[in-house]
C-alpha cells in the first residue's frame, strides 16, 4: 500500500510541524522557495510476494541507508554510516518471562491486568498500543501522558497532533504505522519511568515488536532510545547514526513531539531524521 501527498498538502503538514521557507542559494535572489520535499511516499504494507532485498537480508542500517540513497539525486548522501551500534539484550522481570509465547489479544489482556511494576497503581487505563500490527515503521515513545491515559490511546493530545503532521509530511497516515510506549502506564506527576519500571515492562515492548516485525524502529525521546538501546547518551548523539536491536531490526531515534513543543528550533533536525527513516523504508522495497 503506497500512500501519496502532494506538495502542497506536504508543505502544508510541513508548516504545521513548524519547519520554516528554506532558500536555494542557487536561486537567490530570484525564487525563494519552500523546502523540498526529497521523499517519495512510503509504501508501509509488509510485502510477502517479494524476494528479500540485501538490505533486508543484511538487516543492517548502513546497507540499507545506502541502498536507499540509489538513484535519490535531489537527497545530500549521507557520509560513510558507522556500523550500527547493536544494543545488549536486556534482562525481562520475571513477572512477564513467558510474554513471548503470547499473541496480540493474549498480550494486550496480559497488559490491562499487569501489576508487575508500581505504575499500576496510577493508571486509568493500560496504554498498549494502536496501528498496524504488521507495520514496516514501529514508533515507540516514553510512557503515557495524561490525555493517553485517558483515551487507551498513544499519541494523542497536541502531542499527538504534530507526530501525526510529521507522519504526513513523509506520506505516511497514522494508522499505517505502529505507535506504543517504552512503558504501557502513566508514571503519576508526568515523572520519566524509572529503570525498575522500565525493565519490567520491556517484555511486553520487545513481544510487541516480535509480533509486528517491523522493519524500523522509531524511538522518540531519550527515555525511549536510552532505554531500548541500553544506552545513557543523549538524543542529539543517538540521533542521524544507525543502531539495531540484538535481534537485528534496526532502530532510528528523534526528539519527541512533545519536546518539540517547548524547542520548537529542532524541529529541522527532527525532519532531516524523517527523510533518514524514508529513505531506510525506501530501501527496503524490493
Ligand atoms: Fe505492567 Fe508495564 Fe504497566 Fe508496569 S508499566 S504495570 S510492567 S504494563
Amino acid at each position: 500500500m503506497t500512500f501519496k501527498v502532494d506538495s502542497s498538502r506536504r508543505q502544508a503538514y510541513l508548516t504545521a510541524m513548524g519547519i520554516q521557507a528554506w532558500v536555494s542559494r542557487d536561486r537567490r535572489p530570484e525564487v525563494v522557495q519552500r523546502a523540498e520535499m526529497p521523499v517519495e511516499p512510503v509504501s508501509v504494507a509488509h510485502s510477502t510476494d517479494v524476494p528479500p532485498t540485501p538490505a533486508r537480508a543484511g538487516g543492517f542500517p548502513s546497507e540499507m541507508l545506502r541502498a536507499a540513497l540509489r538513484g535519490e539525486a535531489d537527497v545530500a548522501p549521507l557520509p560513510d554510516a558507522p556500523a550500527p551500534v547493536v544494543a545488549r539484550s536486556i534482562a525481562p522481570a520475571p513477572q512477564v518471562l513467558a510474554l513471548h509465547e503470547f499473541d496480540w489479544p493474549g498480550l494486550a489482556d496480559q497488559a490491562a491486568r499487569c501489576k508487575a511494576c508500581e505504575l499500576h497503581s496510577s493508571r486509568t487505563h493500560t496504554v498498549f498500543g494502536a496501528g498496524d500490527q504488521r507495520a514496516r515503521l514501529m514508533i515507540v515513545g516514553e510512557a503515557p501522558s495524561a490525555d493517553e491515559d485517558r483515551r487507551a490511546e498513544p499519541f494523542v493530545g497536541r502531542a499527538g497532533e504534530l507526530l501525526n503532521a510529521m507522519l504526513m509530511a513523509m506520506g505516511l497516515q497514522r494508522e499505517q504505522v505502529y505507535l506504543t510506549n517504552i512503558v504501557k502506564c502513566r508514571p503519576s506527576g508526568n515523572r520519566d519511568p524509572v529503570v525498575d519500571e522500565t525493565t519490567a515492562c520491556r517484555a511486553y515492548l520487545d513481544r510487541q515488536i516480535a509480533l509486528v516485525q517491523p522493519e524500523l524502529v522509531l524511538c522518540l525521546g531519550a527515555v525511549a532510545a536510552q532505554h531500548l538501546l541500553a544506552t545513557d547518551l543523549p538524543v542529539g548523539k543517538l540521533r542521524g547514526r544507525p543502531h539495531a536491536l540484538s535481534s537485528g531490526t534496526s532502530v532510528a531515534v528523534t526528539y519527541h513531539p512533545s519536546y518539540l513543543l517547548r524547542k520548537a528550533e529542532e524541529k529541522v533536525k527532527v525532519w532531516q531524521d524523517l527523510q533518514r527513516v524514508a529513505r531506510i523504508l525506501q530501501g527496503g522495497i524490493a
